[in-house]
Formats: C-alpha cells, sequence, structure tokens
C-alpha cells in the first residue's frame, strides 16, 4: 500500500522549507491527487496538457498547477487562463505564442526556460547561446506577459551520481550567468527547478529551490511517460 500523506511528510522532513516540491501527479487519479491536497499541499505537475485539464477541471481550485511537459504552441492558450508555472519553456517561439496568449486573456505568465543538460538526445531544452539570442532579440523585449523565473532541467537517467552533480552544477551555472547579465534588478528570476525522485537530493546539495517529485509521492506509474 502506498501512503501519499506519509510519502509528503517524509519528502517535507528532508527537503528545505526554502525547497519548493512540485508533487507530479501524472498518470495517476484524482484521488491521489485529492489525498495529497487534503495533506495541505498545493502544488502540483503534470506533463500533458490534456491530463492537466481533465484534472484542472475535477480538483480544487487553489491548486498551483506547474506544466512540466513539452508544449506545443497550439495548446498554449488552454492553459493561460489558469496555469501558474509553465517550467517546460524550450523555444523562442513557444515563449512568443505564450506571451501573445496571456496578453489576450489579461494575464502574466510565470514560465521557467528549460535547458538541454543531460546526455540523452531525446531531451527537450535551449543550450546557453539560444538562450542569449533570445534575451537579446527584439521580440523578446516586447514581451510584456511572460515572467521569467529561471531555469529547470533534467538530468541524465543514470545511476552515475556524479554524472548527475555535474549535470546540476551545469544548470546552476547557466542561471548564474543569465542573473549575471540580464535579471540583476529582477529578483523573480531566482528559480532553479531540478531534482527528481532518484536524484532530488544532490539537485538541493547543487542549489535546487524547485524539485519535481512523482514516484516518491505516488508510487512508481505503470505507464513509463517522460
Ligand atoms: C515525470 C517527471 C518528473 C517526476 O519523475 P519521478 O522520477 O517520478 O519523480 C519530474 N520532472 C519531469 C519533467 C517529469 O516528466
Amino acid at each position: 500500500m502506498i501512503d501519499i500523506a506519509l510519502n509528503i511528510s517524509v519528502l517535507k522532513q528532508r527537503i528545505p522549507l526554502s525547497v519548493r516540491i512540485v508533487a507530479v501527479s501524472k498518470t495517476k487519479p484524482v484521488s491521489d491527487i485529492l489525498i495529497a491536497y487534503n495533506t495541505g499541499h498545493r502544488i502540483f505537475g503534470e506533463n500533458r496538457v490534456q491530463e492537466l485539464l481533465s484534472k484542472n477541471d475535477k480538483l480544487p481550485s487553489d491548486i498551483e498547477w506547474h506544466l512540466i511537459g513539452h508544449l506545443q504552441s497550439n495548446k498554449v492558450r488552454f492553459l493561460v487562463p489558469f496555469i501558474n508555472m509553465i517550467e517546460s519553456v524550450d523555444s523562442a517561439r513557444l515563449l512568443s505564442v505564450i506571451d501573445h496568449e496571456a496578453e489576450k486573456a489579461g494575464r502574466i505568465i510565470n514560465c521557467l526556460l528549460q535547458f538541454h543538460i543531460a546526455k540523452e538526445e531525446t531531451k527537450f531544452g535551449f543550450n546557453l547561446k539560444e538562450v542569449y539570442q533570445l534575451l537579446d532579440s527584439p521580440d523578446f523585449k516586447r514581451m510584456n506577459h511572460v515572467n521569467l523565473c529561471g531555469v529547470m532541467g533534467m538530468a541524465t537517467f543514470t545511476d552515475n551520481m556524479e554524472q548527475v552533480r555535474e549535470e546540476f552544477k551545469f544548470l546552476r551555472g547557466c542561471h548564474s550567468a543569465l542573473k549575471e547579465k540580464y535579471f540583476r534588478e529582477e529578483n523573480q528570476f531566482r528559480e532553479i527547478s531540478m531534482g527528481m525522485s532518484g536524484d532530488y537530493s544532490v539537485a538541493v546539495e547543487e542549489g535546487s529551490t524547485i524539485v519535481r517529485i512523482g514516484s516518491l509521492i505516488f508510487g512508481e506509474r505503470l505507464t513509463k511517460l517522460t
């Protein structure tokens, strides 16, 4: 038996209060999310838009939803009315669509820039040079409806924790470089979203401010989704 409430309380004892926990509920039923919600937890993450929309309809409106998976531009408008943070911004075009839809909806959307930090080819994300190009572009300077809050990354799926640590150090370095060059005066650019069930303790040691944790809270997923 999986005890979701106990799992959350154990995690909260292990993770410093300054680090926020996104409870990653992908593939899990609304009833599981409610168990977590009833412990007082409010931040949940999903990686698929359709699933997020259907869960949002059935759950209390004070949940803070984070999108953590690849987002197609044509789905942005469904999220914009209620999403709390889009962690997986992985292209300039996507950011500009978010800005545009947010303007129409009269909102400002919190976003993280997803970096490609893993050795695997398949993971989405920017490199530092691409982000410099984006932030230097006239296009970006016109975006008034996105609030860039920091960076996000997924380490390589491996047992080699030294490699994972290097990848997290690299992401933290990207955050510092951007902070220094573009966001010195902007307090909101402070988030480093890194660390999952298998590597969150290393991530926290390396300066994570947001960890995204699924299986340690809700149990293993039957369907393997990344
Ligand atoms: C599924 C997922 C997680 C959580 O994974 P666990 O290993 O179950 O903690 C975190 N981040 C992203 C982007 C994910 O897709």
